[in-house]
């Protein structure tokens, strides 16, 4: 049987719904085909459970990409006020947290629930269970799924990218560009955990669980946030932040006295030069069990004032290589993807492949940490779907 429809969305994630949903309010006739059994599964576990759904703060650059102007267009022609708008008239309740990032009270389903809500509104038809196994573009474009088929002069493509695989992350959006020769941008983790190197492992990752305020910096880029020791490496918010600028083999520096002078007290003729006196210190700035093990893999070898400018420089310049990272299994997005010279900065669409359109993350955008992912996938969303 073959369903034939204005628009075709693969993808019933963030920006698959937003793109169906204005589409439809522009009576557009479209479909979300979806191979998982729900939709949003993404949205269900993000942020927690609380869904980060935008950022009030939300600026181009906060997005990473081979092209830093490609989101600007679809980012001010759908911004965090226009979804805090949607929310509001669903009376969803929400608060802020940090810096701009806006979260549900209750549960990341009211955000689900607002938008399936917004698609029967629009008279999106829904496909669950619909894996697509075979594209052709004809004059339309024909997609087959195992027990129908589908047709439309449109195609967007929402299918996300590989992170979390074990929610129903797959190539599909990546092997789609390549049969139609559209370029991409290498997929990658991005907002990952770093692994540390086996010495450094052996040296920190007993205190798994202890975390500090630092400033993160590789790639000329820095983050001043949380750091968090893992069980075979790094992670928290500076460190995921940074992970999506991170290339394999680069070193990764940290500063784990940000705008402090840990050994200025030495200044003071009176003050014995003991380890115990650096410890004290220390555990001032630092979670106690990190700052004694520092102090213990460290301590000035004499302490003369050299040594201990050498051991405050090494505090404020903690140079990682990293093994790697945890890979796609854990990182929150893929970085990397569709190339946006291949798109129109407007609306999504193909150059090269008319009513064929990428948005969401498998576009090479990607965002910072703090509800900026999402926001790209409702922008870029709406973007192609008021142009259908
Ligand atoms: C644990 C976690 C927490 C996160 N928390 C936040 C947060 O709080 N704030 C934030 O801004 N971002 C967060 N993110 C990132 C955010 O979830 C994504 O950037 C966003 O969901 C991308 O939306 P998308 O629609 O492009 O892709 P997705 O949400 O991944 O949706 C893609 C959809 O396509 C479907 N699909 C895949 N292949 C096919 C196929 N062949 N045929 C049909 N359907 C297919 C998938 O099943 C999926 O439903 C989080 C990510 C993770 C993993």
């Amino acid at each position: 049987m073959t369903h034939s429809f204005d628009a075709l969305i693969l993808g019933g994630g963030a920006a698959g719904l937003m793109c169906a949903i204005e589409a439809g309010k522009r009576g557009r006739r479209v479909a979300v085909l979806e191979r998982a059994d729900r939709l949003g599964k993404k949205i269900l576990i993000s942020g927690g459970g609380r869904c980060n759904f935008t950022n009030i703060h939300c600026a181009p650059e906060n997005f990473l990409s081979a092209n830093p102007h490609f989101a600007k267009s679809a980012l001010a022609r759908y911004t965090p006020g226009d979804f805090i708008a949607l929310v509001e008239k669903h009376q969803i309740p929400y608060h802020e947290k940090t810096s701009g990032q806006l979260f549900c009270d209750r549960s990341a389903r009211d955000i689900l629930a607002m938008l399936e809500q917004e698609c029967r509104l629009a008279g999106v038809s829904i496909f669950l269970n619909t894996k697509i196994e075979q594209v052709a573009r004809v004059d339309t474009f024909v997609l087959r799924a195992a027990n129908a088929e589908f047709c439309a002069p449109v195609l967007v493509i929402a299918t996300g990218g590989l992170s979390i695989p074990k929610i129903g992350a797959t190539s599909f959006g990546y092997d789609l560009a390549c049969q139609f020769g559209i370029r991409m941008q290498e997929p990658r983790p991005g907002l990952v955990p770093l692994l540390l190197g086996h010495q450094q492992r052996s040296h920190y990752c007993d205190l798994a669980g202890v975390s500090a305020e630092v400033i993160a910096s590789c790639h000329g880029q820095q983050f001043r946030e949380k750091m968090l020791i893992t069980h075979r490496g790094l992670s928290g918010p500076a460190i995921l932040q940074l992970s999506s600028y991170w290339q394999e083999v680069e070193l990764v520096r940290i500063d784990l006295a940000p705008a402090t002078d840990v050994t200025a007290v030495f200044r003071d003729p009176k003050i014995a030069r003991t380890s115990a006196t650096l410890r004290h210190q220390l555990r001032k700035i630092l979670p106690n069990r990190l700052a004694d093990r520092w102090v213990e893999l460290h301590a000035p070898g004499a302490w003369t004032n050299p040594a201990l400018a050498e051991f405050e420089k090494q505090m404020h310049e903690w140079s990682i290589a990293p093994a790697g990272t945890e890979g796609f299994e854990k990182a929150e997005v893929t970085a990397g993807g569709v190339d946006t010279d291949e798109l129109s900065a407007k609306t999504m669409e193909s150059r090269q492949v008319p009513g064929l359109f990428f948005i969401g993350e498998v576009v090479d955008v990607t965002g910072h940490l703090g509800g900026f992912n999402f926001q790209w996938a409702w922008a870029s969303g709406a973007a192609a779907g008021r142009s259908l």
